[in-house]
C-alpha cells in the first residue's frame, strides 16, 4: 500500500478517535470506523466485481465501513446492521468534509438493506460519485436518501 495513502488513513483515524472520544467520554470505544477494503490483488478484485485497474489493485484506495464496538455495552454491529453516524458518535457532514480534503476521489455507496460504505482513493481523478443499490446516483440525492434512512445525520 502506498505510504501516502496510509498517511491519509491516519488523518481519518485520528479524527474519528478524537471525535468519538469527545462524544462518548464515558465509553471505552474500541472501533468507530473501520477499513472494509484496502489493497486487492487483481484476481480478488475481479471476483468481487471491482473495476478493472481499480485503485484498490494499486494500493491507492480504501473503503470505509462503519463498525461499532463500545464497552461497557459490548455492542457489536456487523455489516448486516450498519450503525448510523449517530450511533458512531460521528457527524456525517464533518466526515464528508474531512475526506473531501484528504482524498482525491470519494464514492458514496448505499446498498440494499441500508448497508453502506464509502470509497476513497488518492488517484489522479478528483471527483465525488455516488451509487444507490448498484445504480449511479447524484451525490446530493444519495446524501438526502442517507439522511432520510437515518444513516447519515
Ligand atoms: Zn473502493
Amino acid at each position: 500500500m502506498s505510504n501516502l495513502l496510509l498517511q491519509r488513513v491516519e488523518v481519518v483515524r485520528e479524527w474519528a478517535n478524537a471525535t468519538t472520544k469527545l462524544k462518548y467520554g464515558g465509553y471505552d470505544r474500541e472501533i468507530g470506523i473501520g477499513i472494509g477494503s484496502g489493497y486487492r490483488c487483481p484476481r480478488h478484485n475481479q471476483e468481487i466485481g471491482g473495476y478493472t485497474n481499480s485503485y484498490h489493485t494499486q494500493g491507492l484506495a480504501i473503503d470505509w465501513r462503519f463498525i461499532l464496538l463500545a464497552r461497557p455495552l459490548d455492542i457489536w454491529k456487523t455489516e448486516n446492521h450498519n450503525p448510523t453516524f449517530k450511533d458512531l458518535g460521528l457527524e456525517f457532514d464533518a466526515f464528508y468534509s474531512l475526506i473531501g480534503k484528504t482524498f482525491s476521489q470519494i464514492g458514496l455507496y448505499i446498498l440494499d438493506n441500508n448497508r453502506y460504505f464509502v470509497h476513497t482513493d488518492i488517484g489522479f481523478q478528483s471527483r465525488v460519485f455516488a451509487s444507490l443499490n448498484g445504480e449511479p446516483c447524484p451525490v446530493e440525492v444519495l446524501i438526502k436518501k442517507g439522511k432520510e434512512l437515518g444513516i447519515f445525520n
